[in-house]
């Protein structure tokens, strides 16, 4: 089938060439030349495992192409898919002008029947609105020509894409007629073959659902963040209390971690646009607010222990371990580790970071800065810092050596934003050492 995406940022890119891997015909657009110039000459600009090596094998077999001229884009595919960004507007309602941007341009260029498939995690009503924006530039070009708007939200998640995209778990479809649905259902069949899982239903429930999954993932953080601050407090241990709420199937282990609050490109924002959709229906979405109140707050959590530690932190160095806003991505968009080392800096601190993967993004972000120094190795990092803080669970730092980070760290401090240690073994061999939740043992 001939498929054609808009956007070949992390949604973008994955759906594209999970589509050219099962054997479709494959065109990527993007306005960002740089992007594609890289993309044209094999480097894959993002950092998602198994990527590089799929994009590799479909554009040499000629199934996968980039480009930013968005006029053969429209030519090619049937499918017409919109995968670009939807950052939050000032308000906190999503900003729809890249898929409006994407709509009108396929508007502009369009010959023959395309089915225009909205990938972007969208507010409810959005399809209408890509309908009329099609709609009208169609109707300046004099055009009478056939389109449908399909509403086809992506789950995957960052660090595992490509596996998430080959294997759903759902392949949510929103349309309003079935001869579309069965276009959809013949283009997503290589991924649905060992049971169905396309579920298709109205364009309006296709848009909600995403935003209704991500709000709850986001609002299971958040409890659990409530309840390890709670447990601070109470001098109880977060740990055994995830464990024991996990054993009832209701609740389940899945996504109960607490920790030093949620980021990336997702939760932040659609929280956010979930809760402003909410308002502009006249509805006070008290829930989703203080979910997003709670992670906000829970990003102070690690600055607010480190402070209370040391009391003055200016002129201290404060080693950070992670930078991305999860394991297994180079994405730092709303990482804890931003407002953290902010927040030092602000204090007056200095900042030796590490992350496996982000470091090129950490430089992009901030440059060059007297205050920051990105370390090429996690050793490197504590070399005479004050202490460590570890904001990213990279399964690296899961089983450091601590008896040479005792010798690197000036003092032998952590601070432990993802519960990674186990308490009184680090009190055994010295350590201060502080997480979320979890009585300090001195
Ligand atoms: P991204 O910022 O990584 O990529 C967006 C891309 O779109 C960029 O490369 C940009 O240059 C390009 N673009 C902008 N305007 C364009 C235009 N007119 N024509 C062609 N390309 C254009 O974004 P992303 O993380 O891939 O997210 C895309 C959408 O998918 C968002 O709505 C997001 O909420 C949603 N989503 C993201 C994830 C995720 O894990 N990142 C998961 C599910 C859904």
């Amino acid at each position: 089938m001939k498929i054609t995406i808009f956007g070949t940022g992390y949604v973008g890119l994955v759906t594209g060439t999970c589509f050219a891997e099962v054997g479709n015909d494959v065109v990527c657009v993007d306005v960002d030349a740089d992007k594609i110039e890289r993309l044209n000459k094999g480097e894959v600009p993002i950092y998602e495992p198994g990527l590089e090596e799929l994009v590799d094998r479909n554009r040499k077999a000629g199934r996968l192409r980039f480009t930013t001229d968005a006029k053969a884009g429209v030519e090619h595919g049937l499918f017409q898919f919109i995968a670009v960004g939807t950052p939050p507007d000032e308000d906190g309602s999503a900003d729809l002008q890249y898929v409006l941007a994407v709509a009108g341009t396929i508007a502009e260029h369009m010959s023959d029947y395309k089915v225009v498939v909205d990938k972007s995690t969208v507010p409810v009503g959005t399809a209408d609105k890509v309908r009329a924006r099609i709609a009208e530039v169609l109707a300046k070009r004099g055009a009478s020509l056939e389109f449908d708007v399909v509403s086809n939200p992506e789950f995957l998640k960052e660090g595992a894409a490509v596996n998430d995209f080959m294997k759903p778990d759902r392949i949510i479809v929103g349309t309003d007629n079935p001869r579309t649905t069965e276009l959809l259902r013949a283009l997503y069949a290589p991924f649905n073959r060992n049971h169905d899982r396309l579920i298709d239903m109205d364009i309006r429930s296709a848009e909600l659902t995403k935003y209704a999954a991500n709000a709850m993932l986001a609002t299971k953080i958040s409890f659990m963040n409530e309840l390890a601050n709670l447990a601070d407090r109470l001098g109880a241990d977060i740990e055994h209390v995830r464990i024991g709420i996990g054993s009832d199937p209701r609740i389940g282990y899945s996504f109960i971690y607490p920790g030093c609050g949620y980021g990336g490109s997702c939760f932040p924002k659609d929280v956010q646009a979930l809760a402003r959709t909410a308002s502009e229906v006249g509805y006070d979405a008290q829930l989703l607010q203080s979910v997003e109140d709670v992670n906000l707050r829970q990003k102070e959590v690690l600055f607010a222990k480190i402070k209370q530690h040391f009391g003055d932190l200016a002129g201290r160095r404060i080693a950070l371990w992670g930078l991305a806003f999860k394991p297994e991505t180079d994405d730092m968009r709303e990482a804890a580790s931003r407002r953290l080392m902010e927040a030092l800096w602000e204090a007056g601190a200095t900042v030796a970071a590490f992350d496996p993967e982000a470091m090129e993004e950490a430089s992009r972000i901030y440059g060059k800065r007297a205050d920051l120094q990105l370390c090429s190795s996690a050793e490197q990092a504590l070399e005479g810092a004050d202490a460590l803080a570890i904001v990213t669970e990279w399964s690296v730092f899961r089983s450091p050596d601590f008896a040479g980070m005792k010798q690197r760290l000036k003092q032998p401090v952590i601070f432990d934003g993802r519960n990674l240690y186990d308490p009184d073994r680090l009190a055994a061999q010295g350590f201060h050492y502080y997480a979320i939740g979890r009585p300090v043992q001195e």
